[in-house]
């Protein structure tokens, strides 16, 4: 890469103005105040994503999800409104989309996760019509209420991928959701529903496996493991699923599908020197810092943390980040350490949900002085009412 100017170069570079971006540059503020913090985000929004679930379910409006990016970017924080194209880690360079290079004394790299709706043949041309949906995009949440609401019966079939995703949980709540909202409508007894999930079983903690298994018992959803969808055909209402252990594929058919797409990591990051070889930011699981470049941080989706991709997991990362960061500005080796913290508020009703929360060893690691593992309408308000106050008012502003 070319030589970047002067008024390109920041004392800290943060790729990503998202959950992780935006509450690392708000941290590192409080933290140490005057210092040249640039962020690089090409979106003019900023979504609260865990709000999506209760959208597509008809509980919350979408609107409520969404921000300007410009009012969350801390004051002092130079906003770049660009994408970063390719990241030179041997270099301390970064390329942006416009030919653009910044360079910078350390780097955070906190850029999502990619969706890739198009490794489903026959899925980008039909999302929206046919039935077909999904939560995992602001354009189209608003889809999936319009499908359950207005389902007149037959087959309701909610999919989980066999790659890495965004809120591990995401895909089996709204088909909790669902099953509720078509009894209300009258038209449960005439539905099946179905949950294909590529994953061995319906949640990795046994502690709260064992009560999601009693909530698909009990409300009769169809669970089948090991199935990964592979491609759809939306105006035959067909879909196709590869059972992911011995190859072999078989159809369904659809009258609503809602598809949890797969998903990997930002394609310049996969070929990135930064990246493990399945594409994510290497970094070590307890530091966060680059397993091979010290001055190089990563955390959220787009790392390679070997834990549940969450916001939740974001705010036990943030604080590690920003106090090893700052370590190392001031010649330090970085010390603190991050557990594998993440939680998974796993709406089964309109009016109960199981907060789980477990850490690296799948061990639960609860907040309340009470049973987690128990279906609650406490912790329904907590995600719905609390929550997203906790995510604007705290999170995005440095304080949790
Ligand atoms: C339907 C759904 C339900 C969810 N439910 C929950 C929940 O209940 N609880 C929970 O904790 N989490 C939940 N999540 C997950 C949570 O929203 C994410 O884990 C979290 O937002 C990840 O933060 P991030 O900063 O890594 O990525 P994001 O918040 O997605 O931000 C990434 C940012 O990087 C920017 N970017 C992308 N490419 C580039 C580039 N090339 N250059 C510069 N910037 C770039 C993007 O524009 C974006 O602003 C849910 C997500 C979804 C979709």
């Amino acid at each position: 890469m070319a030589v970047a100017k002067r008024e390109n170069h920041h004392r800290v570079l943060i790729l990503g103005g998202g959950t992780a971006g935006i509450s690392v540059a708000a941290r590192l503020m409080r933290k140490i105040g005057d210092v040249d913090i640039a962020i690089v985000e090409p979106s003019d929004k900023h979504y609260y994503q865990p709000l999506w679930t209760l959208v597509g379910g008809g509980a919350a409006k979408k609107e409520d999800s969404v921000k300007d990016e410009s009012s969350l970017i801390p004051t002092g924080v130079k906003w770049i409104k660009e994408s970063a194209i390719d990241v030179k880690a041997e270099d301390n360079q970064v390329r942006l989309q416009s030919g653009r290079i910044l360079s910078y004394d350390y780097l955070v790299i906190a850029c999502g996760i990619q969706i890739d709706w198009d490794k489903i043949p026959g899925l980008p041309e039909t999302l929206g019509q046919n039935g077909v949906c999904s939560n995992y995009s602001y354009d189209l949440v608003d889809k999936t209420w319009q499908f359950i609401s207005h389902f007149q019966g037959g087959n309701a079939v909610f999919t989980q991928p066999s790659t890495p995703v965004k809120c591990g949980g995401a895909p089996q709540k709204i088909a909790y959701l669902a099953e509720e909202a078509f009894h209300a409508s009258g038209v449960r007894e005439r539905t099946n529903v179905f949950f294909c999930s590529a994953n061995p079983s319906i949640f990795s903690v046994r502690k709260y496996a064992n009560t999601l298994e009693k909530v698909l018992k009990r409300k009769r959803i169809d669970a089948r493991f090991r199935t990964d969808l592979v491609a759809i055909d939306g105006a035959e209402h067909r879909a196709t699923f590869k059972n992911v252990d011995d190859g072999s594929t078989f159809d369904l058919e659809f009258d609503l599908i809602h598809v949890t797409p797969p998903m990997s990591a930002p394609d310049f990051l996969k070929k990135s020197t930064v990246a493990d070889s399945a594409g994510w930011v290497d970094v070590d699981r307890g530091t966060l810092q680059h397993k091979k470049f010290e001055n190089v941080f990563s955390l959220g989706d787009c790392s390679n943390l070997p834990t549940s991709k969450t916001g939740a997991a974001i705010r036990k990362q943030s604080p590690v980040v920003v106090s090893n960061l700052v370590e190392v500005m001031q010649g330090r080796p970085a010390r603190e350490q991050y557990d594998g913290y993440t939680s998974c508020p796993l709406v089964t009703g309109y009016n109960s949900l199981v907060l789980a929360e477990f850490d690296y060893e799948l061990q639960p690691q609860e907040t309340f002085p009470f049973d987690q593992s128990e279906e609650r309408y406490s912790m329904y308000v907590f995600k719905r009412d609390i929550l997203p106050q906790v995510y604007w008012y705290g999170m995005m502003k440095g304080l949790v």
